[in-house]
């Protein structure tokens, strides 16, 4: 399978090099050029079947053109090494909790994926890859922990000095073997300038394999498409052969997440409508109600991983809709009527926006009438599923991260104390390791040559 890009001007890749590079050439996002049906025996099979062999088969649609089936099958195996289960927390609304992994949020299951694919593609002992990322919290705990004892490849976590949480923190600092934190004196725009600039310098990359893990990599993102399959299967032996109509609500930032449950959508997967659920980052919002696209500095919340103010899998959400309009084929995508495209678009998906006032009232009335503790992110799905699910339909919101890795928070609105479950605990006791860095790319260069 061939992949191009959503600049349609680079030339199309490989799974290969499309996973390497992270981005294209043209700055464009990859998209896969086949978006295969699943068989009808799938569907029939699926209420039987574990987690691990729903979410092969999805693979198997995605990547096995060109990953062997048994390397593929432990990839994914591999990665799942925990559950996504669906848990009712009230008449018709239900969690999908994805913090069950490693770092207790949702970016476990791409970057665990992803950690395998690469090393699939660059097997120890050729050259090792190195890998950069920057972080504002939970992408470099995801990363680091989902790259662990990976060998051939080491990965450089680049975060802002004093600018997160030690929970936080403690996730990526306290690793050792083949993970390096380094500490920036500066804040996350210097971080990631740092990374930028080294992907960019030619003495550095003569030196040194370099790629990047944010969620803008096709293997990061697809994958996580399987959970919303499973979910779909969990529901299927809980309605007991009983058809039911289901929303998906995705509280999204750079709307990853949300992507690929629309690729799930475009692959048969039987869901009525979908619901990205904002908070004061309201650009997606915006682009709904108006059809118009104005990307904005991104604003703080208390939902900070949602703190995105110009999305970049936006790219793909139009590229996926505009190939519809133009009947499939991606060479006429660039000629589709965005007019049509934003009518496909909202046709399947509505949107909501909270401030950190709303967020917080909906923690607390959540927490009062149920009894469940939604995180600030998951918060804005169960909301927006509250005023906008129809009689007719069951609604699922996504926990994309455990409420006490926002302890503070959590505990402060909630007026509660939180334990710490002991996944985390077990970080917190560990010893932190981390490389001071000034924000100047010569020193970040010159320590990147000596490795
Ligand atoms: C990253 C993240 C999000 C946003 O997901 P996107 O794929 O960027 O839309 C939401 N909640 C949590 C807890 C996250 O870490």
């Amino acid at each position: 399978m061939l992949y191009y890009s959503t600049n349609h001007t680079a030339a199309r890749a490989t799974l290969r090099d499309a996973v390497v590079r992270g981005l294209a050439e043209d700055r464009g996002l990859y998209m896969p050029e086949v978006i295969k049906q699943l068989p009808e025996s799938f569907w029939d099979e699926m209420a039987s079947l574990t987690f691990q062999e729903v979410a092969y088969r999805v693979a198997d649609a995605f990547f096995g053109e060109d990953v062997e089936a048994k390397a593929l099958r432990h990839i994914v195996c591999d990665t799942l090494s925990f559950d996504c289960p669906v848990v009712k927390v009230e008449d018709n609304i239900y969690a999908l909790e994805l913090f069950h992994g490693p770092t207790l949020a949702f970016k476990d299951v791409g970057a665990r994926f992803m950690a395998r694919l690469l090393r699939y593609f660059a097997p120890a002992g050729e050259n090792k890859v190195n890998v950069l990322v920057a972080t504002s919290g939970d992408t470099g705990s995801a990363v680091a922990n989902g790259f662990l004892g990976v060998e051939g490849i080491h990965v450089y976590v680049l975060y802002p000095k004093g600018k997160v949480s030690p929970i936080q923190e403690c996730q990526f600092t306290t690793l050792g073997q083949n993970i390096t934190a380094i500490e920036v004196d500066g804040v996350f725009d210097d971080c990631q300038a740092l990374v930028k600039s080294a992907f960019m310098d030619q003495d550095l990359n003569a030196h040194m394999r370099l790629t990047s893990a944010n969620s803008i990599n096709v293997a990061r993102f697809l994958p996580q498409a399987f959970y919303y399959f499973w979910a779909y299967a969990q529901m299927v032996r809980l309605n007991a052969g009983m058809a039911f109509n289901l929303t998906f609500c995705v509280p999204s930032g750079n709307f990853g997440n949300i992507c690929s449950a629309l690729f799930g959508h475009t692959m048969g997967l039987p869901i009525k409508r979908f619901i990205a659920a904002n908070n004061a980052n309201d650009v997606f919002y915006n682009y709904l109600q108006t059809g118009i696209y104005t990307p904005q500095p991104s604003k703080q919340t208390i939902a900070n991983a949602m703190d995105v103010g110009d999305p970049s899998n936006f790219a793909r959400i139009l590229d996926l809709y505009a190939r519809g309009v133009v009947g499939g084929s991606p060479a006429d995508i660039p000629s589709a009527d965005p007019k049509a495209v934003h009518k496909a678009i909202t046709s399947l998906i509505s949107g909501a926006t909270y401030t950190d006032g709303q967020i917080a009232a909906t923690m607390c009335d959540c927490y009062a009438q149920t009894g469940y503790v939604l995180d600030p992110h998951g918060a804005c799905g169960y909301r927006a599923l509250k005023e906008q699910l129809q009689p007719s339909e069951i609604g699922i919101f996504l926990e994309t991260a455990h409420p006490a890795k926002f302890k503070d928070t959590v505990d402060h609105i909630l007026g509660i104390d939180l334990p710490i479950p002991e996944k985390l605990q077990t970080f917190m006791c560990g010893e932190k390791q981390s490389v001071a860095m000034s924000k100047d790319f010569a020193n970040f260069k010159a320590f990147l040559l000596q490795q």
